[in-house]
Protein backbone atom coordinates (compact mmCIF):
# COMPACT_ATOMS: atom_id res chain seq x y z
CA UNK A 1 0.00 0.00 0.00
CA UNK A 2 1.43 3.73 -1.24
CA UNK A 3 0.55 6.65 0.90
CA UNK A 4 1.12 10.07 0.30
CA UNK A 5 2.08 12.32 3.28
CA UNK A 6 1.17 15.84 3.24
CA UNK A 7 2.07 18.92 4.77
CA UNK A 8 0.95 21.86 3.92
CA UNK A 9 1.60 25.51 4.82
CA UNK A 10 0.26 28.89 3.87
CA UNK A 11 2.68 29.29 0.63
CA UNK A 12 4.31 25.82 0.50
CA UNK A 13 3.00 21.80 -0.05
CA UNK A 14 5.89 19.29 1.26
CA UNK A 15 4.72 15.90 0.58
CA UNK A 16 6.46 12.70 0.51
CA UNK A 17 5.23 9.18 -0.94
CA UNK A 18 5.91 5.86 1.16
CA UNK A 19 5.10 2.25 0.10
CA UNK A 20 4.14 0.47 3.30
CA UNK A 21 5.26 -2.34 2.31
CA UNK A 22 8.69 -2.17 3.69
CA UNK A 23 8.10 1.41 5.13
CA UNK A 24 10.33 3.17 2.07
CA UNK A 25 10.26 6.30 1.25
CA UNK A 26 9.68 6.65 -2.65
CA UNK A 27 10.15 10.11 -3.09
CA UNK A 28 9.47 13.70 -1.71
CA UNK A 29 9.46 17.27 -2.02
CA UNK A 30 8.66 20.46 -1.48
CA UNK A 31 6.47 22.94 -3.69
CA UNK A 32 7.70 26.34 -2.38
CA UNK A 33 6.50 29.98 -1.94
CA UNK A 34 3.00 28.86 -3.47
CA UNK A 35 1.00 31.86 -4.69
CA UNK A 36 4.22 33.84 -4.61
CA UNK A 37 7.07 32.71 -7.41
CA UNK A 38 6.67 28.83 -6.95
CA UNK A 39 10.04 26.64 -6.39
CA UNK A 40 9.93 23.34 -6.64
CA UNK A 41 13.30 20.97 -4.94
CA UNK A 42 11.52 17.06 -5.42
CA UNK A 43 14.05 13.91 -5.08
CA UNK A 44 13.91 10.28 -5.42
CA UNK A 45 14.53 7.65 -2.51
CA UNK A 46 17.19 6.24 -5.23
CA UNK A 47 18.75 9.48 -6.05
CA UNK A 48 16.98 11.19 -8.85
CA UNK A 49 16.82 15.20 -8.06
CA UNK A 50 15.35 18.34 -10.09
CA UNK A 51 14.99 22.07 -8.60
CA UNK A 52 12.94 24.08 -10.80
CA UNK A 53 10.60 27.66 -10.93
CA UNK A 54 6.92 26.66 -11.53
CA UNK A 55 4.28 29.23 -11.24
CA UNK A 56 1.63 27.64 -8.80
CA UNK A 57 -1.32 30.18 -7.87
CA UNK A 58 -2.54 28.07 -5.20
CA UNK A 59 -2.52 24.35 -3.84
CA UNK A 60 -4.15 22.67 -6.07
CA UNK A 61 -1.68 23.60 -8.85
CA UNK A 62 1.24 22.75 -6.32
CA UNK A 63 -0.89 19.27 -6.00
CA UNK A 64 -0.94 18.90 -9.74
CA UNK A 65 3.37 19.79 -9.88
CA UNK A 66 2.94 16.88 -7.33
CA UNK A 67 0.67 14.50 -9.69
CA UNK A 68 3.62 15.10 -12.52
CA UNK A 69 6.30 14.49 -10.77
CA UNK A 70 5.58 11.07 -9.10
CA UNK A 71 4.01 9.79 -12.43
CA UNK A 72 5.70 11.25 -15.44
CA UNK A 73 9.12 12.39 -16.17
CA UNK A 74 12.77 12.04 -14.80
CA UNK A 75 11.38 11.04 -11.28
CA UNK A 76 8.18 9.10 -11.96
CA UNK A 77 7.91 6.64 -9.70
CA UNK A 78 4.41 5.15 -10.48
CA UNK A 79 2.40 4.83 -13.34
CA UNK A 80 -0.55 7.03 -11.95
CA UNK A 81 -2.42 8.10 -8.90
CA UNK A 82 -4.64 4.60 -8.25
CA UNK A 83 -1.39 3.33 -7.20
CA UNK A 84 -1.87 5.72 -4.13
CA UNK A 85 -4.19 4.19 -1.79
CA UNK A 86 -4.97 7.24 0.72
CA UNK A 87 -3.64 10.85 1.79
CA UNK A 88 -2.39 11.91 5.18
CA UNK A 89 -2.20 15.43 5.98
CA UNK A 90 -0.55 17.26 8.80
CA UNK A 91 -2.40 19.53 10.94
CA UNK A 92 -0.82 21.72 13.71
CA UNK A 93 -3.76 22.18 15.73
CA UNK A 94 -6.49 19.50 16.58
CA UNK A 95 -7.42 21.88 19.68
CA UNK A 96 -9.12 19.53 22.35
CA UNK A 97 -11.17 18.62 19.94
CA UNK A 98 -8.82 15.76 17.99
CA UNK A 99 -7.66 13.37 20.37
CA UNK A 100 -5.88 10.50 17.83
CA UNK A 101 -6.14 10.95 13.70
CA UNK A 102 -8.81 11.00 11.58
CA UNK A 103 -10.54 9.89 8.40
CA UNK A 104 -11.48 13.62 6.76
CA UNK A 105 -15.47 14.27 6.35
CA UNK A 106 -17.20 17.72 6.17
CA UNK A 107 -17.49 17.35 9.95
CA UNK A 108 -13.65 17.30 10.44
CA UNK A 109 -13.10 19.94 8.01
CA UNK A 110 -15.50 22.07 9.93
CA UNK A 111 -13.74 21.15 13.42
CA UNK A 112 -10.26 22.13 11.95
CA UNK A 113 -12.05 25.20 10.43
CA UNK A 114 -12.85 26.23 14.34
CA UNK A 115 -9.88 25.83 15.52
CA UNK A 116 -8.49 28.45 13.02
CA UNK A 117 -7.52 31.06 15.24
CA UNK A 118 -5.23 29.20 17.39
CA UNK A 119 -3.11 28.43 14.55
CA UNK A 120 -3.62 30.95 12.04
CA UNK A 121 -0.73 30.61 9.66
CA UNK A 122 -1.30 26.31 9.90
CA UNK A 123 -5.34 25.50 10.19
CA UNK A 124 -6.50 27.15 7.08
CA UNK A 125 -3.72 25.95 4.90
CA UNK A 126 -4.38 22.43 5.94
CA UNK A 127 -8.02 22.76 5.20
CA UNK A 128 -6.65 24.59 1.41
CA UNK A 129 -4.38 21.21 0.88
CA UNK A 130 -7.42 18.67 2.23
CA UNK A 131 -9.47 20.40 -0.25
CA UNK A 132 -6.98 20.55 -3.75
CA UNK A 133 -6.03 17.17 -2.48
CA UNK A 134 -9.90 16.37 -3.13
CA UNK A 135 -10.09 18.47 -6.15
CA UNK A 136 -6.51 16.66 -7.96
CA UNK A 137 -7.17 13.09 -6.41
CA UNK A 138 -10.92 12.72 -6.31
CA UNK A 139 -13.08 12.69 -3.62
CA UNK A 140 -13.10 8.82 -3.23
CA UNK A 141 -9.35 8.99 -2.66
CA UNK A 142 -9.29 8.75 1.17
CA UNK A 143 -7.69 11.37 3.28
CA UNK A 144 -6.40 11.24 6.85
CA UNK A 145 -5.74 14.48 9.50
CA UNK A 146 -3.23 13.74 11.39
CA UNK A 147 -2.83 16.32 14.46
CA UNK A 148 0.38 17.67 15.56
CA UNK A 149 -0.68 17.93 19.11
CA UNK A 150 -2.87 14.96 19.44
CA UNK A 151 -0.30 12.66 21.53
CA UNK A 152 -0.08 15.50 24.14
CA UNK A 153 -3.99 15.01 24.99
CA UNK A 154 -3.63 13.13 27.67
CA UNK A 155 -1.52 15.55 29.79
CA UNK A 156 -3.50 17.02 33.36
CA UNK A 157 -5.26 19.97 33.52
CA UNK A 158 -2.58 20.95 35.99
CA UNK A 159 -0.06 20.74 33.20
CA UNK A 160 -1.98 22.62 30.40
CA UNK A 161 -4.42 25.25 32.59
CA UNK A 162 -2.50 28.77 32.29
CA UNK A 163 -3.06 30.18 36.25
CA UNK A 164 -5.01 33.70 34.16
CA UNK A 165 -8.38 34.16 34.98
CA UNK A 166 -10.50 30.61 34.35
CA UNK A 167 -13.40 32.43 32.01
CA UNK A 168 -10.02 32.87 29.24
CA UNK A 169 -9.58 29.15 28.88
CA UNK A 170 -13.72 28.88 29.27
CA UNK A 171 -14.43 31.47 26.44
CA UNK A 172 -11.01 30.79 23.70
CA UNK A 173 -9.40 26.98 24.94
CA UNK A 174 -6.42 28.81 25.63
CA UNK A 175 -4.36 26.37 27.51
CA UNK A 176 -1.42 24.68 26.51
CA UNK A 177 -1.64 22.52 23.54
CA UNK A 178 2.00 21.19 23.07
CA UNK A 179 3.30 20.60 19.58
CA UNK A 180 5.72 18.21 17.94
CA UNK A 181 3.53 15.51 18.36
CA UNK A 182 3.87 13.34 16.01
CA UNK A 183 7.53 13.60 16.78
CA UNK A 184 7.57 12.54 20.60
CA UNK A 185 4.82 9.97 19.17
CA UNK A 186 7.06 8.04 16.85
CA UNK A 187 10.10 8.37 19.03
CA UNK A 188 8.45 6.62 21.95
CA UNK A 189 6.73 3.95 20.34
CA UNK A 190 10.42 3.04 18.83
CA UNK A 191 11.44 3.45 22.29
CA UNK A 192 8.84 0.80 23.66
CA UNK A 193 9.36 -1.25 20.64
CA UNK A 194 13.57 -1.50 22.11
CA UNK A 195 12.25 -1.58 25.33
CA UNK A 196 8.53 -2.06 27.08
CA UNK A 197 9.87 -1.33 30.40
CA UNK A 198 11.18 2.01 29.70
CA UNK A 199 7.92 3.61 32.21
CA UNK A 200 9.27 7.10 32.94
CA UNK A 201 10.49 8.43 29.44
CA UNK A 202 11.75 12.20 28.56
CA UNK A 203 12.28 12.94 24.46
CA UNK A 204 13.84 15.79 23.28
CA UNK A 205 13.30 17.09 20.10
CA UNK A 206 15.85 19.62 18.98
CA UNK A 207 15.78 21.04 15.88
CA UNK A 208 14.89 24.21 13.91
CA UNK A 209 11.94 24.57 16.48
CA UNK A 210 12.09 22.51 20.07
CA UNK A 211 10.51 20.47 22.36
CA UNK A 212 10.77 18.49 25.27
CA UNK A 213 8.53 16.00 26.89
CA UNK A 214 8.08 13.54 29.78
CA UNK A 215 6.13 10.62 28.62
CA UNK A 216 4.91 8.65 31.52
CA UNK A 217 3.41 4.88 30.82
CA UNK A 218 3.06 5.89 27.39
CA UNK A 219 1.03 8.92 27.77
CA UNK A 220 2.52 12.71 27.78
CA UNK A 221 2.14 14.21 31.41
CA UNK A 222 4.03 17.53 30.31
CA UNK A 223 5.64 19.50 27.09
CA UNK A 224 7.03 22.52 26.58
CA UNK A 225 5.75 23.87 23.91
CA UNK A 226 2.45 25.47 25.16
CA UNK A 227 -0.78 27.07 22.90
CA UNK A 228 1.45 27.42 20.40
CA UNK A 229 4.71 26.41 19.32
CA UNK A 230 6.66 29.47 21.04
CA UNK A 231 6.59 28.20 24.59
CA UNK A 232 9.61 26.47 25.98
CA UNK A 233 13.25 26.97 25.87
CA UNK A 234 15.13 29.26 23.09
CA UNK A 235 15.16 27.95 19.55
CA UNK A 236 16.56 28.86 16.45
CA UNK A 237 14.55 32.20 15.87
CA UNK A 238 12.02 31.65 18.72
CA UNK A 239 12.32 32.95 22.31
CA UNK A 240 10.59 30.18 24.42
CA UNK A 241 9.63 31.26 27.87
CA UNK A 242 9.91 34.60 28.88
CA UNK A 243 8.21 36.73 32.00
CA UNK A 244 4.83 37.53 30.03
CA UNK A 245 5.28 41.01 31.44
CA UNK A 246 8.71 41.65 29.29
CA UNK A 247 6.64 41.42 26.16
CA UNK A 248 3.83 43.83 27.04
CA UNK A 249 6.75 46.44 28.38
CA UNK A 250 8.33 45.84 25.25
CA UNK A 251 5.37 46.11 22.83
CA UNK A 252 4.38 49.72 24.83
CA UNK A 253 8.04 50.91 24.50
CA UNK A 254 8.28 50.04 20.92
CA UNK A 255 4.67 50.65 20.06
CA UNK A 256 4.36 47.66 18.46
CA UNK A 257 1.28 45.64 17.35
CA UNK A 258 0.34 42.35 18.41
CA UNK A 259 1.25 40.74 14.95
CA UNK A 260 4.57 42.61 15.33
CA UNK A 261 5.27 41.19 18.54
CA UNK A 262 4.44 37.86 17.63
CA UNK A 263 6.79 38.25 14.33
CA UNK A 264 9.76 39.25 16.62
CA UNK A 265 8.87 36.32 19.54
CA UNK A 266 8.97 34.15 16.71
CA UNK A 267 11.34 35.10 13.67
CA UNK A 268 13.55 37.29 15.21
CA UNK A 269 14.49 36.06 18.57
CA UNK A 270 16.40 32.69 19.91
CA UNK A 271 19.61 31.51 18.77
CA UNK A 272 19.06 34.52 15.96
CA UNK A 273 17.89 37.43 18.16
CA UNK A 274 20.75 36.75 21.04
CA UNK A 275 23.65 36.06 18.61
CA UNK A 276 22.90 38.27 16.28
CA UNK A 277 24.63 35.54 13.69
CA UNK A 278 22.32 32.96 12.72
CA UNK A 279 19.06 31.01 13.54
CA UNK A 280 21.24 27.86 12.87
CA UNK A 281 23.05 26.53 15.25
CA UNK A 282 26.26 25.63 13.29
CA UNK A 283 26.69 29.57 12.66
CA UNK A 284 26.16 30.07 16.48
CA UNK A 285 28.96 27.43 17.36
CA UNK A 286 31.49 28.31 14.76
CA UNK A 287 30.95 32.25 15.38
CA UNK A 288 31.00 31.12 18.89
CA UNK A 289 34.39 29.51 18.72
CA UNK A 290 35.73 32.78 16.69
CA UNK A 291 35.33 34.18 19.98
CA UNK A 292 31.99 36.12 19.22
CA UNK A 293 30.35 36.58 23.13
CA UNK A 294 26.63 36.92 21.86
CA UNK A 295 26.84 33.84 20.29
CA UNK A 296 28.70 32.37 23.38
CA UNK A 297 26.16 33.69 25.30
CA UNK A 298 23.22 32.16 23.21
CA UNK A 299 24.80 28.84 23.17
CA UNK A 300 25.28 29.05 26.85
CA UNK A 301 21.28 30.23 27.70
CA UNK A 302 20.63 26.70 25.58
CA UNK A 303 22.93 24.55 27.83
CA UNK A 304 21.21 26.14 30.61
CA UNK A 305 17.57 26.16 29.66
CA UNK A 306 17.21 22.25 28.49
CA UNK A 307 18.79 20.68 31.22
CA UNK A 308 16.58 22.60 33.35
CA UNK A 309 13.73 21.62 31.51
CA UNK A 310 14.54 17.71 31.77
CA UNK A 311 15.16 18.03 35.98
CA UNK A 312 12.16 19.65 36.03
CA UNK A 313 10.32 16.73 34.26
CA UNK A 314 12.41 14.01 36.05
CA UNK A 315 10.87 15.54 38.92
CA UNK A 316 7.42 15.63 37.16
CA UNK A 317 8.04 11.90 36.24
CA UNK A 318 9.14 10.89 40.10
CA UNK A 319 11.80 9.86 38.18
CA UNK A 320 13.44 8.46 34.53
CA UNK A 321 14.23 5.82 32.64
CA UNK A 322 15.10 6.66 29.38
CA UNK A 323 16.33 10.00 27.84
CA UNK A 324 16.06 10.27 24.28
CA UNK A 325 17.53 12.73 21.90
CA UNK A 326 15.50 13.16 18.48
CA UNK A 327 15.59 16.16 15.67
CA UNK A 328 18.35 17.87 13.57
CA UNK A 329 20.01 19.03 15.99
CA UNK A 330 20.72 16.12 18.67
CA UNK A 331 20.76 13.69 16.00
CA UNK A 332 23.40 15.41 14.11
CA UNK A 333 24.99 17.60 17.48
CA UNK A 334 27.36 15.26 19.27
CA UNK A 335 28.74 18.19 21.28
CA UNK A 336 25.02 19.28 21.26
CA UNK A 337 23.93 15.86 23.63
CA UNK A 338 27.64 15.79 25.14
CA UNK A 339 26.99 19.02 26.64
CA UNK A 340 23.31 18.84 27.87
CA UNK A 341 24.15 15.21 29.14
CA UNK A 342 26.99 16.57 31.35
CA UNK A 343 24.52 19.08 32.73
CA UNK A 344 22.70 15.72 33.98
CA UNK A 345 25.64 13.34 35.45
CA UNK A 346 25.68 15.12 39.25
CA UNK A 347 22.53 13.44 39.02
CA UNK A 348 23.97 10.16 37.70
CA UNK A 349 22.45 10.19 34.49
CA UNK A 350 26.08 9.49 32.05
CA UNK A 351 26.73 9.69 28.58
CA UNK A 352 29.40 7.23 27.24
CA UNK A 353 31.40 10.13 25.68
CA UNK A 354 33.01 7.30 23.14
CA UNK A 355 29.84 5.66 21.78
CA UNK A 356 28.38 9.69 21.66
CA UNK A 357 31.63 11.18 19.97
CA UNK A 358 30.76 11.92 15.79
CA UNK A 359 27.67 9.89 16.28
CA UNK A 360 25.54 11.26 13.45
CA UNK A 361 21.80 10.15 12.91
CA UNK A 362 21.77 6.48 13.71
CA UNK A 363 19.46 4.85 16.82
CA UNK A 364 21.92 4.11 19.35
CA UNK A 365 22.19 3.48 23.11
CA UNK A 366 24.35 5.95 24.35
CA UNK A 367 24.45 5.75 28.41
CA UNK A 368 27.47 4.16 30.29
CA UNK A 369 26.62 0.96 31.91
CA UNK A 370 26.40 2.73 35.47
CA UNK A 371 24.05 5.28 34.31
CA UNK A 372 21.05 5.83 36.77
CA UNK A 373 19.18 6.04 33.42
CA UNK A 374 19.08 5.14 29.64
CA UNK A 375 19.89 7.44 26.59
CA UNK A 376 18.98 7.08 23.36
CA UNK A 377 19.37 8.53 20.07
CA UNK A 378 16.15 7.59 17.74
CA UNK A 379 16.16 9.42 14.90
CA UNK A 380 12.45 10.63 14.30
CA UNK A 381 10.35 10.55 11.40
CA UNK A 382 7.01 11.97 11.68
CA UNK A 383 5.99 11.08 7.80
CA UNK A 384 6.01 7.45 8.89
CA UNK A 385 4.02 8.03 11.66
CA UNK A 386 1.57 10.04 9.70
CA UNK A 387 1.67 7.20 6.85
CA UNK A 388 1.44 4.71 9.64
CA UNK A 389 -2.31 6.16 10.66
CA UNK A 390 -3.17 6.69 7.11
CA UNK A 391 -2.42 3.26 6.79
CA UNK A 392 -4.56 1.96 10.02
CA UNK A 393 -7.47 4.02 9.79
CA UNK A 394 -8.31 2.89 5.99
CA UNK A 395 -7.45 -0.81 6.81
CA UNK A 396 -10.58 -0.27 9.07
CA UNK A 397 -12.82 0.99 6.42
CA UNK A 398 -13.03 -2.19 4.71
CA UNK A 399 -13.73 -3.82 8.00
P1 LIG B 1 15.09 19.99 12.09
O1 LIG B 1 14.21 21.13 12.45
O2 LIG B 1 14.87 18.77 12.91
O3 LIG B 1 15.12 19.71 10.61
O4 LIG B 1 16.59 20.47 12.46
C1 LIG B 1 17.25 21.42 11.66
C2 LIG B 1 18.29 22.12 12.50
O5 LIG B 1 19.26 21.20 12.99
C3 LIG B 1 19.12 23.13 11.69
O6 LIG B 1 18.53 24.40 11.69
C4 LIG B 1 20.42 23.17 12.42
O7 LIG B 1 20.41 24.25 13.31
C5 LIG B 1 20.44 21.91 13.27
N1 LIG B 1 21.62 21.07 13.05
C6 LIG B 1 21.85 20.21 12.06
N2 LIG B 1 23.06 19.63 12.22
C7 LIG B 1 23.58 20.12 13.37
C8 LIG B 1 24.80 19.92 14.10
N3 LIG B 1 25.72 19.07 13.67
N4 LIG B 1 24.97 20.59 15.25
C9 LIG B 1 24.05 21.44 15.68
N5 LIG B 1 22.91 21.68 15.04
C10 LIG B 1 22.66 21.04 13.91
Amino acid sequence: MKILVINCGSSSLKYQLIDMDGEKELAKGLCDRVGIDGKIKASTADGRKVKFDVDMPDHTAAFYEVKKLITEGDLKVIDSLDEIAAIGHRVVQGGALFKESVLVDEKVKEGIASLNDLAPLHNPAHIQGINAAQEVFGKDKPEVAVFDNAFHSTMPPKAYIYPFPYEYYEKYQVRKYGAHGTSHRYVSTRLNEINPDYKKVIVCHLGNGSSITAIKDGKVIDTSMGLTPLDGFIMGSRCGAVDPSAVTYIMEKENMTPAECSTMMNKKSGFLGVSGVSSDMRDVEIAAADGNERAQLALDIFYYQVPKIIAGYIVALQGLDALVFTAGISENGANVRQGICDQLEFMGIKIDREKNDGLRGKETQLNTPDSKADIWLIPTNEELMIARDTKRIVESLGK
